[in-house]
């Protein structure tokens, strides 16, 4: 690339990467508006289709969905905090997202991890107390997260573990719902692969008081002009010179090049029809992943029962991943964050909200001796009692443009199977997005971030050298 530019003297005028041709993204998340942005600000022409009616994707914060009641607190949270409904941990203060929210001078918390509690046989308690009791199936689980970047194993999580009955909820909480599925769902080696090649810190962190969403638009405030909203892509013709991209109300758009950063969910369901089909090469490696059910569950409790400086506690049957999401920036520390993914998330997303509240509720009352029920924050106003418990459930199952959490690697599923995904075509059709990243952090925003400056690089090598 640099003797392609050795031509343009320092003083010419005009675009970085000169490109009579243009770029459309489809997807708005943070992948579709880190590539848009880096592609213009390099001179090429962009354009951004997306099909909801905001922009963030996978990043959606509470305070920024119109159709909640947020200012009267109807249902929703009374946290003093911001609540997200999907991403909500920065893993590495210097990983991709963690560099753009430091940048922006953004205040951020560190997680403790020594704060972690553990539940095996509906007790919770801390590493250190576990450690104290030399508990072996704690210490197998334990030795078994740690030793994962190092794991060679060709199985599921779950066989490659091999931990006792008692211990399976605490190890599916860590290494299954962790990634997004249930440890017999998930290959070992391929999350393994991934774990090996991060380069950031392992620092996990929140934001203060800044919501998600309101930091990607402010980040790229400079594309949402570019970006059509509402315009669900149903087909793309790539067969021809010119794309042709034809959107659920027959519109059409034309490009020399498309950029494709939808969920994997919605590759694998056919929401977009390709024609010509995509060839065996990606949907061989598109069916080498899952992405499965998805609830994130955010419930107010009158008093906080489970331990004030608590963070995540790990290990339940129901919901796998409990976060005290309030520590260390709030006042109340009264607020949980419930994230399920795989099965559990599947048998939740078909109940109501107050049953799936119901239903949880039931697990924290074990481990905690009938706290949740006692606690649960009910709105006062409304005198129905199977409607009016302080909750905001987002099924992101049902989430028509995502479907889903996040992609994950299959049993026999390896790191390569991530660049067959990401392998464009013809010069035509890229993509990026959380599940195309093969730097170590598919499945998190960092990741979408650095695929993003993967596919540029590879759109721009095409132009520069066709
Ligand atoms: C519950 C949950 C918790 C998570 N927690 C964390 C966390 O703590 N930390 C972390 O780093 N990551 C977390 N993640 C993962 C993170 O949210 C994603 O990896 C990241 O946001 C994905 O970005 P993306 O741009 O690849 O995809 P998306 O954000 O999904 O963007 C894709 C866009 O494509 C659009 N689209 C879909 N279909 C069409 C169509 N037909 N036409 C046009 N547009 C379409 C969608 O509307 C969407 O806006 C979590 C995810 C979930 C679901």
């Amino acid at each position: 690339m640099p003797s392609m530019l050795a031509s343009c003297q320092k003083d010419d005028a005009g675009p970085e990467v000169p490109y009579d041709g243009n770029v459309i993204i489809i997807g708005a998340g943070a992948a579709g508006l880190y590539a848009a942005d880096i592609l213009r600000i390099k001179g090429i022409n962009v354009t951004v289709l997306e099909a909801a009616s905001q922009p963030g994707g996978r990043v959606r914060s509470l305070r920024n969905q119109t159709d909640v009641q947020y200012q009267t607190f109807s249902n929703a949270s009374q946290a003093d905090f911001p609540i997200e409904l999907g991403a909500e941990v920065i893993y590495g203060s210097d990983s991709s997202w963690g560099k753009i929210i430091s940048d922006l001078g953004i205040t951020t918390k560190e997680i403790d991890p020594a704060a972690t509690r553990y539940i095996l046989d509906n007790v919770a308690k801390k590493d250190a107390e576990w450690t104290i009791l030399a508990d072996t199936d704690f210490n197998a689980v334990k030795a078994f997260v740690a030793g994962l970047p190092d794991n060679t194993s060709g199985a599921s999580i779950k066989n490659a573990a091999g931990v006792s009955t008692r211990a399976q909820a605490l190890l599916n909480s860590q290494a299954g719902n962790f990634y997004g599925s249930t440890a017999d769902q998930i290959g070992t080696n391929g999350i393994a692969e991934s774990l090996k090649k991060i380069t950031h810190n392992n620092k996990q962190l929140t934001t203060f008081s800044n919501p998600w969403q309101d930091v990607l638009i402010s980040r790229f405030n400079g594309i949402l002009p570019f970006v059509k909203f509402n315009t669900v892509v149903k087909r793309i013709d790539w067969g021809t010179n010119l794309i042709t991209i034809t959107d659920a109300g027959g519109k059409t758009y034309t490009a020399t090049k498309v950029l494709i950063t939808v969920p994997l969910s919605i590759l694998k369901n056919g929401a977009i029809t390709f024609n010509p089909a995509l060839p065996s090469t990606t949907t061989s490696a598109v069916a080498k992943f899952g992405m499965d059910a998805a609830v994130r569950m955010v419930l107010d409790f009158k008093s906080n029962f489970w331990g004030l400086d608590s963070s995540f506690i790990w290990g339940g049957s129901t919901s796998p991943q409990y976060f005290n999401s309030g520590v260390n920036r709030s006042k109340y520390f009264r607020t949980m964050s419930l994230t399920i993914y795989g099965d559990k998330a599947q048998q939740l997303s078909a109940l109501s909200d107050y049953d799936k509240t119901l239903t949880v509720l039931a697990e924290l009352d074990a481990v905690y001796n009938g706290d949740g029920t006692k606690y649960i924050r009910r709105d006062l106003d409304n005198s129905d009692n199977t409607t009016n418990i302080v909750q905001f459930v987002k099924d992101w199952t049902i989430d028509e443009f995502t479907k889903g959490g996040f992609a994950y690697p299959l049993v026999g599923t390896t790191l390569e199977d991530r660049k067959g995904l990401a392998a464009p075509l013809s010069n035509k059709i890229y993509f990026a997005g959380e599940a195309t990243d093969f730097s170590g952090d598919a499945g998190t925003v960092s990741g979408a971030l650095n695929s993003s400056v993967r596919v540029v690089e590879e759109i721009v090598k095409s132009i520069l050298q066709p």
